[in-house]
C-alpha cells in the first residue's frame, strides 16, 4: 500500500472533515444574529465615525461569505465525488491527488502541480 492510496478508513476520515467544515460554514453564513436593541440603533444615527467602521465590518463579512460560499461549493462537489468513487482524482490531469494534500484541503479539486500551473 502506497502512501498516496486512499483506503476506506482515510476516505471516511476525510468525509468527516468535509461534513464538519460544511456544518461550520452553514452556521457562520446562515446563523441568526440577535438584532441590536432599538435604543442602540438610534444612538448610532448621526455618528459618522461609528457608521464608517460599521460599514467596514459589513464589507469584511461579505468577503468572508464569498470565500465560504466557494469552499461550500467545493465541499459539496467533493462529497459527490466520494459517492461516485472519483474522489482524490485531479480534475485537470486525472492523476491521483497526494494524500497529504487531501488531508490538508479535503475539498481540493486539483493536484498540487495543476494548482501551481493555475497560479502562474
Ligand atoms: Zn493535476
Amino acid at each position: 500500500m502506497s502512501d498516496s492510496e486512499l483506503d476506506a478508513t482515510v476516505l471516511a476520515a476525510l468525509k468527516e472533515v468535509l461534513l464538519k467544515k460544511r456544518g461550520e460554514i452553514l452556521v457562520t453564513t446562515t446563523g441568526t444574529r440577535p438584532l441590536p436593541a432599538s435604543a442602540d440603533v438610534n444612538s448610532r444615527q448621526g455618528d459618522l465615525a461609528d457608521q464608517a467602521s460599521g460599514n467596514n465590518e459589513v464589507h469584511i463579512q461579505l468577503k468572508l461569505k464569498q470565500t465560504d460560499a466557494k469552499i461550500l461549493q467545493a465541499i459539496e462537489e467533493a462529497l459527490v465525488r466520494m459517492e461516485k468513487g472519483t474522489y482524490g482524482i485531479c480534475r485537470d490531469c486525472g492523476e491521483p491527488i497526494a494524500r497529504a494534500r487531501l488531508e490538508a484541503i479535503p475539498w481540493t479539486r486539483v493536484c498540487i502541480s495543476c494548482k501551481q500551473k493555475q497560479n502562474t
